[in-house]
């Protein structure tokens, strides 16, 4: 018998009981043990009778008396009084009739449970009651609260516990001596314990602590040996360039930012080191981060190495090298850019890859299937990649074939992320940050719509539209859902196209149009020839709509704040104002959440708020499109002071030159979660 053992052999549970652990996904001793509560009722402060007021109670007393009867209605009742030194009490439990022989008469019990008024007598309604001289479980103590299924109860759960603590002599500390020292944390078998059967508040506190301690570390440890593994590749130095960056600077047609300056020298500093830079550039959509981007390109392009830019659409490609190409441009650079996409036909794809062979071109803009062309990118010095967070390390590896260093990366996102996720998901990563705007921008009025006033809100876009203004609606899915009530693209568009914009050209986005279909429809939209577009989130990527002034949000709630923020960022450039209206589904008032947006226009500070209310996989879901991977039962991801102290034990334990392997669990535990952060 071990950690291993299946429950069934554990004394107490049976085929049934075994049945329902396994709903919860609990099959081992060792999976048992390590399913921690969810919370506790505190049942530790035992009183004496007369001192009870209404409310979560324990005493301790003798029983006087037992009896069992039926109520008129037929329920069956057993009632027992009990007594202490103060005072006596009447215990009541409804349709439990083996109470009556359970309990002995004269033997002291603890009794716990909610005390109250009923039927116009003080009494404790179906309380849990143990002998004083067993071990009790479900009385006098701080008791855990589990996830719970149908015919499986807390109360159940801790029996079979109990029936476990032999096992935690065969629990093997995860964690090396020394940090279980220097951080005073407890062994984790003691942790262990304590979490399912607290004695004061005081070391609950501290045997959480350590669990959650633990689920940090692990995160921040993967994501320093995946920090320390690409410090391993050599990266060729690029030079700094004084001279071009000053005469490239002063030939953009306005003066740059702090923000933008400061995120430039960071990047200058990275790629002049022979480790490959791995940096993220963040900030709202038109912060300027494509145009600090392109400094650094010409730098390194000037240097003599390639530059590759990838964006996830056709359209930001070709959008980027408008720009782009215009800003090389201005110091006679321009012909080193390239623009490579999958529509382009086949003699401009071979006249563009035969320019890159020959190194007439430099700078190669395109998606990210570039990177698979058969074109010579042995001199790649840097990777820009634009709106997606990771580019995994196997990627990345790949790019070794083609060259015989690790190029730099720099990778641009609108997606604000907290704090709390860059130390321990994105531990691996270097930041920069733009916060703010270049220009002022007046902030996107936004309004939540509720349902009866739907119709009237969309009739009211119809003069902007007459005036040449242009309409993004987002629904959350394509087609409807028999499952739930949300509102689909397929749905609004047929109500709108054939109601109140019947006038007007409709178009539809979503992804699963080909490649070809979508492409047009946003090329149409961006040229003014739809007035409307009703699309799914696809539009989120940075691409600039010009006259578009309104967006509107259907079933907003299934958003994520920091989502919303980007997608009304689309919305309102060029000196108009933009409006955000947030369309309710139902007639219910807007959720706490919603209601956020009204008022608040930092994204930072919303996807502070969206990580609080929701958990990390809304703001992770949104960059990866999927599943966070992992949860955390005890840690919470907006717990900054724990995830600090994680990452500096995470940080000694590299320096230490600590052998993973020699810890079994946190090796299997680390392994996985560095394939989870870097999308491996
Ligand atoms: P992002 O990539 O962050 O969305 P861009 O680099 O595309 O932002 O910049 C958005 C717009 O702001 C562009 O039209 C760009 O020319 C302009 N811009 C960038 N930096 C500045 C600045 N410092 N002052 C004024 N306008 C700027
Ligand atoms: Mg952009």
């Amino acid at each position: 018998m071990d950690l291993n053992t299946p429950l069934i052999d554990i004394r107490g549970v049976g085929n049934a009981l075994y049945s329902k652990f396994q709903i919860l996904g609990i099959n081992t001793v060792q999976d048992l043990l390590t399913n921690y509560p969810r919370k506790y009722q505190d049942y530790s402060n035992v009183e004496k009778i007369v001192d009870l007021t209404p409310g979560l109670v324990t005493i301790k007393g003798r029983i006087e008396s037992v009896v069992s009867r039926y109520s008129r209605n037929r329920l069956h009742i057993t009632e027992a009084v009990v007594a202490d030194d103060s005072s006596k009490l009447s215990l009541v439990w409804f349709n439990q009739p083996y109470r009556a022989n359970s309990i002995v008469k004269d033997s002291e019990y603890y009794i716990s449970g909610e005390f109250g008024l009923h039927h116009q007598r003080m009494s404790i309604i179906n309380p849990n009651i143990e002998l004083v001289s067993d071990f009790p479980v479900n009385t006098a103590r701080i008791l855990p609260i589990y996830r719970e299924t149908k015919g499986l109860t807390s109360v159940q759960i801790r029996k079979v516990i109990k029936n476990l603590l032999i096992y935690l002599q065969d629990v093997v500390e995860s964690l090396p001596a020394w940090l279980i020292k220097d951080y005073d944390l407890y062994p984790l078998a003691k942790a262990i314990e304590i979490i399912h059967f607290p004695i004061d508040s005081l070391e609950l506190k501290k045997a959480r602590e350590r669990i959650g301690f633990e689920e940090l570390f692990d995160l921040s440890l993967a994501s320093a040996l995946n920090r320390e593994q690409l410090g391993h590749y050599q990266a060729v130095p690029i030079k700094f360039d004084e001279k071009l960056t000053q005469e490239l600077v002063a030939k953009l047609p306005f003066k740059l930012t702090d923000e933008q300056r400061i995120a430039i020298w960071q990047i200058i500093l990275d790629i002049a080191s022979d480790k490959p830079m791995n940096r993220l550039l963040e900030g709202d959509v038109g912060t300027g981060k494509t145009v600090a981007a392109a400094v650094v390109a010409a730098i390194a392009a000037n240097a003599g190495f390639q530059v590759a830019l990838l964006a996830p659409t056709e359209i930001l490609a070709r959008q980027h090298y408008q720009t782009i190409y215009q800003i090389f441009n201005s110091i006679g650079m321009g012909n080193k850019v390239g623009l490579l996409t999958g529509s382009m036909s086949n003699s401009q794809q071979k006249e563009i890859k035969n320019q890159i062979d020959s190194s007439e071109v430099d700078f190669i803009i395109g998606t990210h299937s570039i990177l698979g062309e058969k074109i010579n990118l042995s001199r790649l010095g840097l990777i820009i990649i634009d709106e997606q967070h990771r580019f995994g390390v196997k990627q990345r590896q790949a790019l070794l074939n083609k060259t015989d260093h690790m190029p730099h990366l720099l990778s641009m996102t609108a997606t604000p992320i907290p704090r709390s996720l860059q130390l321990t998901l994105f531990g691996d990563l270097d930041v920069s940050i733009i916060k703010s705007k270049p220009y002022t921008k007046l902030p996107i009025e936004t309004k939540i719509i509720s349902l009866n006033q739907r119709s009237e809100i969309y009739k009211s876009f119809v003069p902007k539209l007459k005036n040449g203004e242009q309409l993004f609606i987002v629904c959350p899915t394509i087609t409807d859902s028999k499952v739930i009530n949300i509102r689909s693209v397929e749905k609004v568009y047929k109500e709108l196209s054939d109601g109140v914009y019947k006038d007007f050209k409709v178009g539809v986005l979503h992804g699963k149009l080909s490649s070809d279909e979508s492409e047009k429809t946003m090329q149409a939209f961006i040229d003014n020839k739809i007035n409307v577009l009703v699309a799914t989130t696809i539009i989120e990527v940075g691409v600039n709509i010009v006259n578009a002034t309104v967006i509107a949000i259907e079933s907003p709630d299934r958003f994520g704040l920091a989502q919303i923020h980007q997608l009304r960022g689309r919305v309102g450039r060029n000196d108009k104002q933009g409006y955000c209206y947030l369309l309710l589904n139902e007639n219910k008032p807007p959720t706490k959440r919603l209601l956020a947006l009204e008022n608040i226009y930092d994204g930072f500070e919303l996807a502070d708020l969206d990580l609080e209310l929701r958990g990390p996989g809304v703001i992770y879901g949104t960059m990866q499109h999927g599943k966070i991977g992992f949860d955390l039962q005890i840690a919470t991801l907006t717990d900054v002071p724990l995830m600090l102290k994680a990452k500096r034990a995470a940080d000694q334990f590299i320096l230490k030159k600590e052998k993973l392997l020699q810890y079994v669990q946190l090796n299997e535990r680390v392994k996985r979660l560095r394939s989870i952060t870097t999308l491996n």
